[in-house]
């Protein structure tokens, strides 16, 4: 669909060709939303050559969170050029929304351009390349029978069968998997939802904080099995490691995702996770001219090292800073975006600022068990283990003896809405915030309030 008013895409070896210099042709490969962040940014940044964007999908590029949140009330895909005002047909010369990519060549001795090549068989060849591919859903060997949920296609065939008295199983207590079984349960599903670790998101989050989100199913209307994993999918349900049969009319797989880069291996350098390591601006390394952002890359961040991919707000916003990396602009001086995750599930919101270690100590602040009504907002805070002094920081800035100051990795919000600007401030400021942990544990102090310990 090339826009009539933009040159013709570069199908030739680019004029400039060096991918050091600023490239006058950029192919980017993944239309969601770090692909399209990607050509809105580099538009607005006055590019002025060639853009071409390959997607895989179809469609013009949507958001994927409310797929599981608003499985049921919005049936319609969230698209980009409502919600975010991107119009991708009017940024590209080129646009191939069903035309993904299958091979990369770099640069060699004799063609100093990337070439791309689409499964249609057509080569498109650009200075610089981004890759934008996201991950795809792990559905492990033998698990055919199982749906997943990660596109709009996917959401649309769920939503068709979720009904009351349908027999829902869900593999997987992680984000997506809490996400439908509140959704599906609330419409009246008989869900039960099957979790190989030992509480809902143990690997994210740990299994203090796992075993306090444990209680929120029942209420929602959702059974949770815990501790096994499942052994055997077949249309009727999933067999449990004990041999037990949970009888289903759907199974979902929600095990997690993995980088769509399986097209790149032994061309791109891929971390165990599968994903491309690059540089804080996006770069690749050792690859002049290639750029990888979303939830395909880890990035580094200057102070918390390597960020896996995976969160939206990350495909969001490190579009920007790449975009100005590839045309050799200045970076702005905006401090790196916190690692940050948000989810609706069971009846509960959860904001989730930085990067949980399992070695990390938990402390809590407010009640988990949300008190009378099971509604209270509470927090867990992750804090390194072993690092703790005994000095703080008072309001006028002297430092004082006798409080424990710990440094701060990630914090979790639950059910507290209006704290999430706060405590993105905080980790935005210092990305690894070193508080006294006295008062970060108190309600009572208020997050604005809480007073960063002098470095
Ligand atoms: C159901 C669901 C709910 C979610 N909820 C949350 C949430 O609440 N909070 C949160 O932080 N994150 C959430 N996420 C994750 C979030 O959506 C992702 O982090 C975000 O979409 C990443 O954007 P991306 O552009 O990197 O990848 P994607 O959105 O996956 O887009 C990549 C695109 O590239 C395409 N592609 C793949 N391979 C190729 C190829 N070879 N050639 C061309 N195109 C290709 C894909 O088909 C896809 O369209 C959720 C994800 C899902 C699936």
């Amino acid at each position: 669909m090339p826009s009539p008013a933009r040159p013709a895409p570069s199908t030739s070896p680019a004029p400039r060709g060096a991918a050091t210099s600023v490239p006058s042709s950029v192919v980017v490969v993944g239309a969601g939303l770090a692909g399209a962040r990607t050509v809105a940014a580099l538009r607005e940044l006055g590019i002025d050559g060639a853009l071409t964007l390959l997607g895989a999908e179809g469609v013009p590029p949507y958001d994927r969170p409310p797929l599981s949140k608003e499985l049921l009330t919005r049936p319609a895909p969230a698209w980009l050029s409502d919600d975010l005002g991107i119009d991708v047909g009017a940024l590209v010369d080129d646009l191939r929304l069903a035309d993904p990519a299958v091979r990369l060549a770099p640069p060699d001795g004799g063609d100093r351009a990337f070439a791309v090549t689409t499964r249609s068989g057509d080569v498109v060849r650009a200075d610089a390349v981004v890759l934008a591919v996201g991950a795809a859903p792990v559905r492990p060997l033998g698990w055919e029978a199982a749906s997943v949920l990660h596109t709009a296609a996917d959401a649309a065939a769920l939503r068709e069968r979720v009904a009351p008295g349908l027999r829902l199983a869900i593999v997987g207590a992680g984000w997506i998997g809490a996400e439908i079984a509140g959704v599906a349960a609330g419409a009246g599903a008989d869900v039960t939802v099957v979790e190989a670790g030992s509480t809902p998101l143990e690997r994210q989050l740990g299994p203090t904080v796992g075993a306090h989100l444990a209680r929120w199913y029942a209420p929602a209307g959702a059974r949770l099995v815990t501790g096994l994993p499942v052994v055997e999918v077949g249309p009727d349900g999933v067999r449990l490691a004990d041999g037990a049969h949970v009888a289903a009319d759907v199974v979902l797989a929600a095990v997690g995702a993995r980088p769509a880069t399986a097209w790149l291996d032994g061309v791109v350098p891929l971390d165990a996770r599968g994903a491309v390591p690059v540089d804080a601006t996006g770069a690749v390394h050792d690859v002049p001219g290639l750029w990888a952002l979303g939830d395909c890359a880890t990035r580094d961040h200057p102070v918390l090292g390597p960020v896996p991919g995976g969160h939206w707000s990350a495909a969001l916003h490190d579009p920007e800073p790449t975009a100005r990396a590839i045309l050799g602009l200045d970076p702005d001086g905006a401090p790196p975006h916190p690692p940050y995750v948000f989810s609706q599930q069971l009846g509960h919101d959860l904001a989730l600022f930085g990067n949980p270690s399992p070695t990390d100590e938990v402390v809590l602040r407010g009640d988990p068990t949300g008190g009378a009504t099971g509604r209270g907002a509470w927090a867990a805070v992750y804090v390194e283990p072993g690092d703790s002094t005994t000095t703080h920081r008072t309001d006028d800035g002297t430092r004082r003896a006798g409080r424990a100051v710990r440094r701060v990795r990630a914090v979790l919000l639950v059910d507290s809405p209006r704290d999430v600007g706060a405590v993105r401030r905080l980790f935005t400021r210092t990305p690894r915030p070193e508080l006294v942990i006295e008062q970060a544990v108190d309600p009572t102090v208020r997050w604005r309030d809480l007073v960063p310990a002098a470095p």
